[in-house]
């Protein structure tokens, strides 16, 4: 399967050669590692991508997840196209960024007050500092495997550090103001809140990386119920699961609400851009006004591409349309058909593998224990965290590199982000491409 991707992708590997000696491991996000070199892409349409040497593929990395749209929509193309003309940076509040924000609040109405940053990881940074500044409090919970983004105090309980430890750069002392717990754990949390101290408790509503370790049912109500009861802050880090698994995201979904959001990806329409959202009385820590008032020192918050006005444009393009269209819906009804579709397969060829996940994604359970798995069956409840660090990650780098030379695109987990504009016919194609 390497030599047939070798010969098929000629021109990726000579740039993998010179981006080698340039970029560490090669690649310029870690996601976009893959062994022995990844595609190197020169346009995308629609559900697909070409490389630079003409192939075509079924793309399921979907801009890390901030393409519902899929790839050029053409409201977002329409609204970008002027946006460009009339400046790329104004250093200054405009029109656009006002109207970015009431797109958000027609969608997500616990956003009473919106902060743009320029990522995800900025959003869930700041969040952290908003629930800090509110509670007077420090610490942090959160759950194992899930993802908010690279800075400090969201890297540990991720990948290797399960036990709480500080990954390698990160200062040893933020591991005593982060409380690990392990995902569903109610015990967990309540020993957690106990105490009193811990200012926020975050989590992405689906489960780790989308569902890939599901919530349990009840378990989003609880936390809602229990941090109210402690006066500590619940952040939804809405990232991926925004104006993706429902317009109004999980809350919406669920009907619950928490008191702060953290949004990226999907916000911004595939552009750069994030924002914290939420309840009023959080964000007076930001305001100078409020501030003045109650004597408390304000947070500081620049950020030279906050509320980009081209991402502005991109990104009411696509929450009008995510608002006033079927885009999630139809998203969703493919993720049902593609695990379906690939679990046949699995059935057929006789392979202890599950296709599973919720909404618009998919993750492909490798089973590294051998358990016997029904994947008609699958209980994705029942995966224990400990299980998919066991993940073989030569295994899904060899799945991902199949998948491509049978004109599929895969993201890591390996599975995908699937967007309105995947059809039938490219999930009948994704199962027969497993085959
Ligand atoms: N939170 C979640 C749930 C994410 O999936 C991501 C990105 N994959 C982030 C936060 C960080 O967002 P960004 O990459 O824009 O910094």
């Amino acid at each position: 399967i390497v030599s047939r991707y070798r010969e098929m992708t000629p021109k990726s590997e000579a740039l993998f050669a010179q981006a080698k000696a340039i970029f560490p491991s090669g690649v310029t996000h870690d996601g976009r590692h893959l062994d022995p070199y990844g595609i190197y892409v020169d346009r995308a349409e629609g559900a697909y991508k070409w490389d630079v040497d003409g192939n075509k593929y079924i793309d399921f990395f979907g801009g890390h997840g901030a393409l519902l749209l899929g790839h050029n929509h053409p409201v977002v193309m329409e609204a970008v196209g002027p946006a460009l003309a009339k400046g790329t940076h104004f250093g200054a509040n405009h029109a656009l960024e006002v109207q970015w924000a009431q797109a958000v609040q027609a969608l997500v109405p616990t956003a009473e007050r919106v902060r743009f940053t320029s990522s995800g990881t900025e959003a869930t940074l700041m969040g952290l500092r908003l629930a800090r500044s509110y509670t007077g409090r420090h610490k942090l919970v959160r759950f194992k495997t899930h993802f908010h983004g690279w800075h400090d105090h969201m890297t540990g309980g991720y990948a290797n550090h399960f036990d709480g430890t500080s990954p390698v750069g990160v200062l040893d002392g933020i591991s005593d103001a982060v409380v690990l717990v392990a995902p569903n754990d109610r015990d967990g949390v309540r020993e957690a809140l106990k105490g009193g101290d811990i200012a926020a408790v975050i989590l992405e509503p689906t489960g780790s990386s989308t569902g890939m370790v599901p919530t349990a049912p009840g378990f989003l109500e609880f936390l809602r119920e229990e941090t109210e009861k402690h006066g500590t802050v619940l952040i939804f880090d809405e990232v991926v699961t925004g104006f993706r698994v429902a317009p109004g995201g999980a809350q919406a979904h669920y009907g619950i609400k928490p008191d702060l959001t953290s949004l990226a990806k999907i916000l911004a329409g595939g552009l750069p851009g994030g924002a914290i959202v939420g309840r009023k009385d959080l964000f007076d820590a930001l305001d100078y006004a409020a501030t003045a008032v109650s004597g408390k020192e304000k947070i500081q918050h620049p950020g030279t591409y906050n509320a980009n006005p081209v991402s502005a444009a991109a990104g009411i393009a696509a929450l009008d349309h995510i608002r006033t269209s079927d885009a999630c819906a139809v998203a969703n009804a493919m993720g049902d058909l593609v695990r379906d579709k690939i679990n046949q397969v699995f059935v057929e060829e006789g392979v202890n593998w599950a296709c599973y996940g919720t909404f618009s994604s998919f993750h492909t359970f490798l089973n590294p224990k051998g358990r016997k798995i029904d994947p008609l069956a699958f209980d994705a409840l029942a995966i224990d965290y400990e299980e998919l660090k066991g993940k073989p990650k030569g295994l899904s780098h060899r799945i991902r590199v199949a998948m491509l030379v049978n004109g599929v695109d895969l993201n890591g987990w390996p599975g995908g982000n699937i967007s309105c504009m995947h059809t039938a016919a490219d999930m009948e194609a994704t199962a027969e491409a497993y085959r």
